[in-house]
Order: structure tokens, then sequence, then C-alpha cells
């Protein structure tokens, strides 16, 4: 059973071929810089060959179309035919509050994705984009979409709702409503399968670390908490978002004179680590390179990093009233030892201890105690996730 994944983004679409019999990749790619006249891309196939080359890709038809094309090709391809393909899943980032699934595309759900522009205005248009495209192509073949807010539906009310008037909540549809919910889902089954647990008897913490960060608190796999709110931008501090402010910092600056979009993109593309440290990267290598040569101000921003981590870890052991295991992820989590150590060394108190050559090895369990919560580091995979639940939707 092959299946065609793929993430449309506003200038980029990622795509991996999946044979579900054996739930493996095939092959994947990116097209990148789309609609300009420097678009490319790169594909690679599960026999270690890869490809680059500039293409013209004027819309998401086009770039799909590319990606087809090196899937087929003689040399680098790994299906003789597209009709192989049984299912196409996408990943789109925003369903509301009412979708709590992955769910097969028809017009009423393609709706409730159009409905959610405005929660998720960067994300939500190149997702549907990338739908009508795959519609447009192959209108044979069943598509599904999958929500990174679906798992985080399973949150409480008591979790998700702000603190404001209730008619404004039920107005403008206000809540928690969380972010990365397929790589938490992800990453928390694999953890538990890897402890030889069911995620139904565990108690988890997962810690999303890339360029968005979030970290969510998983009891008996549902969601408890999560960092993210109705965007975003909320929670942990990120390589350009700032994560937790006092809301009324906002009105601050727009009463000095700063516009609401001033506020928006300094808040989301300007701050967290880029914005703390000045050296004009907000990438965590470039962070702790600055840091370790004694540059103050990214020193700063690393421990802030640390330190709302650090904070996050201890309400969300509060909320589950203690936990089984913390699951690092995403770019940082999964390759930084130094962050995990920078993070555990100030969570002795919860019984967390690394095994350092585990830690510097990327093992999956890195801690060394017999009792007490693990800490593991679980590569995430958004795509296989998006596979499977495509593969489950259409059998
Ligand atoms: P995205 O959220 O865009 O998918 P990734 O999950 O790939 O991003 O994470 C990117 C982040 O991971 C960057 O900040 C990068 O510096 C960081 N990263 C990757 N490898 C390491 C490493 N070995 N040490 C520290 N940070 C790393």
């Amino acid at each position: 059973m092959k299946i065609l994944v793929i993430n449309a983004g506003s200038s980029s679409v990622k795509f991996t071929l999946f044979d579900m019999d054996q739930d493996v990749w095939l092959a994947k790619g990116l097209i990148e810089r789309m609609k300009s006249p420097a678009a490319s891309l790169k594909y690679s196939n599960h026999l270690g060959q890869k490809m680059e080359k500039n293409i013209v890709a004027n819309s998401y038809e086009a770039a799909i179309s590319a990606a087809c094309l090196a899937l087929c090709d003689n040399e680098y391809g790994v299906i003789g035919s597209l009709e192989v393909i049984v299912g196409i899943g996408h990943r789109v980032v925003h369903g509301g509050a009412e979708v709590s699934g992955s769910l097969r595309l028809t017009p009423e759900v393609k709706q409730t994705i159009l409905d959610c522009y405005a929660l998720a205005p960067l994300h939500n248009p190149p997702n549907y984009e990338g739908i009508e495209a795959c519609e447009f192509l192959f209108p044979e073949i069943p598509q599904v979409a999958v929500f990174d807010t679906a798992f985080h539906q399973t949150m409480p009310a008591e979790a998700y709702t702000y603190a404001i008037p209730a008619a404004v909540t039920a107005q403008h549809k206000l809540r928690r409503y969380g972010f990365h919910g397929t790589s938490h889902h992800y990453v928390a089954l694999a953890g538990a399968k890897a402890l030889g647990r069911d995620i139904k008897e565990c108690k988890l913490i997962t810690a999303h670390l890339g360029n968005g960060c979030s970290i969510t608190a998983i009891n008996q796999g549902r969601v408890a908490d999560t960092s993210m709110g109705v965007t975003p931008l909320e929670g942990l501090v990120m390589g350009t978002r700032c994560g937790d402010v006092d809301p009324a910092l906002v009105l601050f600056l727009c009463r000095a004179g700063h516009s609401v979009d001033d506020v928006d993109k300094l808040l989301n593309k300007s701050s967290g680590l880029l914005g703390l440290a000045g050296i004009g990267s907000g990438d965590m290598r470039d962070i702790i390179t600055a840091a370790d040569g004694r540059n103050a101000a990214a020193k700063l921003a690393l421990d802030v990093f640390i330190h709302r981590l650090q904070k996050y870890v201890g309400a969300y052991a509060a909320v589950l009233n203690g936990f089984d295991a913390l699951i690092f992820t995403g770019g940082i989590g999964e390759n930084s030892a130094r962050i995990r150590t920078l993070v555990c060394e100030r969570l002795g108190y919860l019984g967390i201890e690394l095994d350092p050559a585990k830690n510097r090895a990327n093992e999956i369990v890195i801690s060394r105690n017999a009792t007490g919560p693990k800490v593991m580091a679980v590569p995430t995979n958004e795509e296989l996730m998006i596979a499977r639940e495509t593969a489950r939707l259409l059998s």
C-alpha cells in the first residue's frame, strides 16, 4: 500500500512516499522557493540516491507534478506509475475546535480548513492549496487531512480555557488549541513502545524543540496540557518567537506607537533566541557556539531558553501528579546532548539523572535511574504518522 504525504508551505512543498506494508519510506523530497525563478527540487530515495535540480514551479500543481516525475523517474524513481498510490495524506495545521482526529477530505472538511484561515493565516492557506492541487492532479485518489491541532482536542476544558469573559471566548472561538500535535502523539506512542508499555498506561511529558518549540503533558494517551495556545506563539522560547509574555506587554507596545502588524512581526519573527542573542541567527547551534565564545547576550538567550523549559517541566510534573518519562524530540531535542543536560541537571529533584554516555550517543533512553522518570530522545516522524493515519482511514 503506497501512500504519498504532502506538507505544503507558503513557498515550499515537502513530500514523502511510504510503503505502508513495510511501514517504511521509499522516497522523499523538498521543493523550495516556489513561484520564483530559483525554484528547486531536492530528492532522495531509500537506496541512497540523491538528485537536486532547478525546476519551474509557478504553482502547487507544477511543484507536485515535479515531485511525481521524480518518483517515477527512470534512474531515481521508486515506482513505475502513479497508479500504485492509493491515498494522499496532507498535513493541515489548524482544524479548529470541532476536529479531533484525521479526516477524509470532503467539501465539508475543506470548508473547515477554510474557516480556520484566521486562526492559522500562515499555514492553513498553503495547506489548502496543496490539497486543491492534488485533487486537480489526482481526482481518483482519496485524500486525507491530518491536523496538528487534533491530538490536543483531548485536553480538558480546565487546561484549554483562557480566563477571559466566556462570551468573548465563544464569539471568537478562543482556546488553547496547541500545535505540533502529530509530533507529540508520534513520540509519545514511540516512547511508550520503547519502554515496553502502552501509551494508555503512561504519564509522559513530550518536549518538541525545533525552530518552533512546544511541550505537552500526556496522561494515559490524552493531552492534559500543552504550551502553545490559540496561536503557536505561546509557551516556550523559540528560534524567533518569544513564547510567554505578559499580554499587557502587547498593549504597552501598541500604546508606545508600534502598529499591530509591527508587534506581530516583533513577537513572531524577531524575538526568541534571535532577538535575545543579537547575532543574526536564532539557530540553536549558532547560539551555543556564541555562548561558548563568551558572548553574554547569547549566554542569556540560552539561559532564558533553559529556564523556561525547566519551569514547564516542573509545571507539567505537577499537572500529571508525577510522570513516567520526559521525551525530547525536534531538531534540538533529538540532537543536542548539551541542551538536554542543561535542562535535566535542574530537574534532579524529580528523580531525573542522565547517563552522560547514552545522552552523548543520542540513545533512545538516556537516563540512568532504575526508579523515577526516564528521560528519552525520540526522533519525531510526523510524515510517517500522517501516512499511518491515511492508511488507517482508507482501509
Ligand atoms: P523545524 O522546527 O523547522 O522543523 P528542526 O526540528 O529541524 O526545525 O530544528 C531546528 C533546530 O534544531 C535549529 O535551532 C538547529 O540549530 C537545532 N539543531 C539541530 N541539530 C542540533 C545540534 N546538534 N545541537 C543543537 N541544536 C541543533
